[in-house]
């Protein structure tokens, strides 16, 4: 079934063989890939394993993500550009997103040529399940993009909408869980996977987990699509330092465990802080590690914040989300700075 969803091309490619995929099993003398032999210590004189099996078998066991449904990407943002570049021929099919949303969707679908369908969210932000399902029917998009916690908005969708919209759609459902663990209860899309083998679940370590600069992005799919990935992705796509950051912040899950909950804790703390300057006039609320506000003129606040060595986002140019500035949860003590910046602001 999913086989016929497939761009032919991917369909049929014979994948790359590295030299770490034809040999398996353990030598002392590796001289078949040109790498160097010598690199100093920390082992990066060889090329990192295209399975990326240790971290997948550490995210196995701390996460709970089955290893034949998983793979890594050079960040989510590679395993958008690699979806998008196995399901959508180019110049002939869609994807379809809603908006707001993150931008990547977008941009990665027209580096390959391939139509974007926008769905407005409704006026609350939420899914428009109804207007979603119509535009799949009509549309046929290879492609649903779906954000929850949404970017920039904080809003997760109820499981039940994403359900309904998979279940019409006979492409692929891609569900981005990027902030599931700052959302309480969060009941994730992991779970449809197996009724409905379409769908397929972003997670990243660029969140919660702390590697942004690591560039680590997970997948969860059925296994039929994980291997499509691991065959059609380039060979040594994730760095052996990265992957090794990976594995390292998965034997350490208190200190992120700590870490989400001191962020959720200073998000709630700062929700009700925002709530009480007189130039906010409406705070959504974040089930994500941003928040979103919308202000009289969020261009002088952005330049006034900016003018005081603080950098957040301007969101207004998004549809629906005129005047609005997001704000990444910082430290506590960035936080304390940008709340004196804030105060000040108010006075004025
Ligand atoms: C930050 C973010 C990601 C993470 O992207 P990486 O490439 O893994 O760093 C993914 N999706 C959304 C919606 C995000 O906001």
């Amino acid at each position: 079934m999913i086989d016929s969803l497939l761009n032919p091309w991917i369909r049929d490619l014979v994948p790359y063989s590295s030299a770490r995929n034809e040999f398996s099993g353990s030598a002392e003398i590796l001289l078949d890939a040109n790498e160097s032999w010598d690199g100093g210590n920390d082992g990066v004189n060889r090329y990192p394993d295209p399975q990326a099996f240790q971290l997948r078998k550490k995210m196995e066991e701390v996460m709970g993500l089955p290893f034949s449904m998983t793979a890594i990407g050079n960040g989510s943002d590679e395993i958008i550009d690699m979806l998008i570049r196995m399901f959508c021929a180019p110049r002939k099919d869609s994807v379809m997103i809603e908006r707001p949303t993150y931008g990547t969707y977008s941009v990665f679908a027209h580096t390959s040529d391939v139509r974007v369908i926008d769905v407005p969210l409704s006026t609350s932000l939420d899914l428009d399940v109804e207007a979603m399902i119509e535009a799949i029917k009509t549309e046929k998009p290879k492609i649903v993009f779906i954000c929850t916690p949404n970017n920039p908005t904080g809003k997760v969708y109820p499981l039940e909408s994403i359900k309904r919209i998979a279940d019409a759609n006979s492409g692929i459902t891609a569900v981005d869980e990027a902030y599931l663990d700052f959302a309480d209860g969060f009941a994730s899309s992991l779970a449809l996977i197996e009724e409905n083998p379409r769908v397929v679940v972003l997670r990243t370590f660029s969140k919660a987990y702390g590697l942004a600069g690591a560039r680590l992005g997970i997948l969860v799919s059925c296994p039929e699509i994980q291997k499509i990935f691991m065959k059609a992705k380039p060979p040594y796509n994730v760095s052996l330092l990265a992957q090794e950051a990976g594995i390292m912040a998965l034997e350490d899950m208190e200190k992120v465990r700590k870490r989400i909950e001191e962020t959720k804790k200073r998000r709630d703390e700062f929700s009700s802080y925002l709530s009480s300057l007189g130039f906010v006039r409406h705070l959504f609320p974040s089930q994500a590690n941003f928040i979103l506000i919308r202000v009289d003129d969020a261009k002088a606040l952005y330049d006034y914040l900016v003018s005081r060595g603080i950098v957040v986002r301007n969101r207004s140019s998004e549809p629906m989300l005129d005047n609005t500035i997001r704000i990444t949860i910082g430290s506590e003590e960035e936080m304390r700075v940008l709340k004196e910046a804030l105060d000040a602001w108010n006075r004025a």
